[in-house]
């Protein structure tokens, strides 16, 4: 079956007047919607408007135009059905063979900082999607079916195999029938993520079940939203998949404001970044290289924050992620961009002039993303043939929490310092050491098979960056095991010390603290994370 007739109906316009004038001149009639008929009319090609081929106006501001049986009749009708195209016949709606549509650029239009909620509602594509899908479902066998075409990229193809065999090839219609479902599926989850968004206040994650009504089975519903260049690594592949229903976290919420597309590290960088900013209480920054906070800071201001936070390890902050729970002012973004080299940055909002600074960056992703969104139900960890499932390490722990168990108990500034290190510990990868003074991580050691070690690593860390260790605070996330740990620590400065307890040689080291006249907290709880 020839391509008779072929409906056209874009936003972007990109190329289309080129390919309907070489749709005309192949014989296919067109048929087109208010704007798309005005630039080809425009352009001299005899056009036929689909409010005039449906004797129905279009109405409603736009949002019903082609919703119409004679046209969802036309792409619907099955080519091998007699009885469909006897029906067809009876009601007068005539078969669309291709068709040519692009939606509403709705994240383009989410994306613009003053972006209001009509706006965002008025460039949900209704009847684009319903066409496309139609027409993706019927796109046949190998005798004949619809062609469905949604990126400009693809209009050369088309008219390659109308040249030649005559009709799109049934490779080809299959081909475009995926593409539009993997495209309609990606526009509907920024729909979601964006009203989900919006419900910020609202707490949307389950609560996590109690071990006694753990779940026998889980169902992960999971749906393709990119597929990525690559994974941790250039020879490994991989795609980015995002909870179904969409969940209240990093990448159910987020919106890439500008940048490179994000890669499966930053992705896994920007949400350790993100966990650890959003839970700071007071105006915070994080910085992250490889899944480990190298600087973490609260402060008066952003820029503030982020001038400590850049401070604790400017070595290891080329090429970070940096996470912000405050709206980013053109002061931080310009200290940003002056001083270093930045991948992805993470905020609840940014200042106009701001985003104009990054802009002059191309490369660095913006990520904007709700300041309560956070977290999972569950936490799953791929292993060899399963998975392990886990509920999140989110216990949250207040200074009644605390036991003090040395004959010093610390001072107020010591609590304050003590409790920004536990925090802060608990998101570094074990076995984590964390020095901090006055709300700024001094010291982290991260990652080390033995507690020693990374006790022996954030101190040489500390004195890279020139900074002293003297009267800090060190937290560790699991218990010290011998007192050798804590006589490094001590050593390199710190006057207390916030640690969960639990050894069997707790005494030897709580004897050790009050040796050296240190102030020591237990915490009762571990932060072990892999
Ligand atoms: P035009 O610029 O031609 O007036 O509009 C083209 C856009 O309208 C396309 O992005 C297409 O997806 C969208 N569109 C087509 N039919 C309908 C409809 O019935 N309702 C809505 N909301 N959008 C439609």
């Amino acid at each position: 079956m020839n391509i008779q007739t072929a409906l056209l109906s874009v936003s972007d316009k990109t190329g289309i007047v080129e390919f309907a004038q070489a749709l005309a001149q192949r014989g296919v009639r067109l048929l087109s919607t208010g704007g798309t008929a005005k630039l080809l009319l425009q352009s001299g090609l005899a056009v036929t408007e689909v409010a005039e081929h449906t004797g129905s106006p279009e109405i409603l501001d736009g949002r019903v135009k082609t919703l119409h049986p004679k046209i969802h009749g036309g792409l619907l009708g099955r080519r091998d059905s007699a009885e469909h195209l006897k029906t067809m016949e009876e009601h007068d709606i005539d078969r669309i063979d291709l068709l040519v549509v692009n939606l509403y650029p709705f994240r383009e239009t989410i994306a613009k900082p003053d972006c209001s909620f009509a706006d965002a509602v008025e460039n949900i594509d209704i009847g684009g999607p319903a066409m496309l899908r139609a027409a993706a479902k019927n796109h046949g066998t190998a005798e004949g079916g619809v062609t469905v075409v949604i990126d400009p990229a693809d209009y050369q193809r088309v008219l390659a195999d109308i040249d030649d065999p005559g009709v799109p090839s049934y490779g080809l219609r299959l081909e475009l029938a995926a593409k539009v479902y993997a495209h309609t599926a990606a526009y509907d989850g920024a729909i979601a993520a964006y009203l989900s968004s919006l419900a910020e206040a609202e707490p949307t994650q389950q609560a996590a079940p109690a071990r006694n009504e753990w779940p026998g089975t889980l169902t992960l519903q999971l749906r393709q939203e990119q597929a990525l260049r690559y994974g941790e690594n250039p020879h490994q592949s991989a795609a980015f998949y995002v909870d179904q229903p969409v969940q209240a976290g990093l990448l159910g919420s987020m919106r890439q404001l500008q940048g490179k597309e994000l890669s499966y590290n930053n992705i896994a960088d920007a949400d350790a970044a993100w966990e650890c900013v959003r839970t700071l209480q007071e105006c915070g920054c994080v910085i992250v290289k490889h899944a480990n906070p190298c600087g973490v800071a609260v402060a008066e201001t952003p820029e503030q924050a982020y001038q400590k936070a850049y401070k604790t390890d400017p070595t290891s902050a080329f090429g970070g992620i940096i996470a912000f729970n405050r709206a980013v002012d053109v002061a931080t973004a310009q200290a940003i961009t002056s001083q270093q080299f930045v991948e992805v940055l993470l905020a609840p909002a940014y200042d106009a002039e701001a985003l104009e600074v990054f802009a002059a960056k191309k490369n660095v992703r913006v990520l904007q993303i709700p300041t309560g969104q956070g977290g999972n139900a569950f936490d799953v960890k791929r292993v060899g043939g399963g998975w392990l499932v886990q509920t999140p390490d989110d216990h949250q722990l207040t200074p009644a929490g605390l036991k003090v168990v040395t004959a010093k108990a610390p001072t107020e500034q010591q609590m304050q310092d003590l409790m920004f290190a536990w925090h802060v510990a608990k998101y570094v990868k074990s076995n984590a050491i964390v020095f901090t003074s006055q709300g700024m991580t001094v010291g982290v050691g991260a990652g080390q098979m033995s507690r020693i070690d990374s006790a022996r690593i954030a101190s040489i860390k500390a004195a890279n960056a020139g900074l002293s260790l003297a009267g800090s605070a060190v937290a560790s996330d699991a218990f010290f095991p011998f007192r050798d740990g804590l006589d490094v620590v001590a050593e390199a400065g710190a006057t207390c010390v916030i640690q969960p307890g639990g050894s069997v040689r707790d005494d030897e080291v709580i004897a050790a603290a009050n040796e050296r006249g240190i102030a020591m907290v237990l915490t009762g709880v571990r932060h072990f994370r892999h």
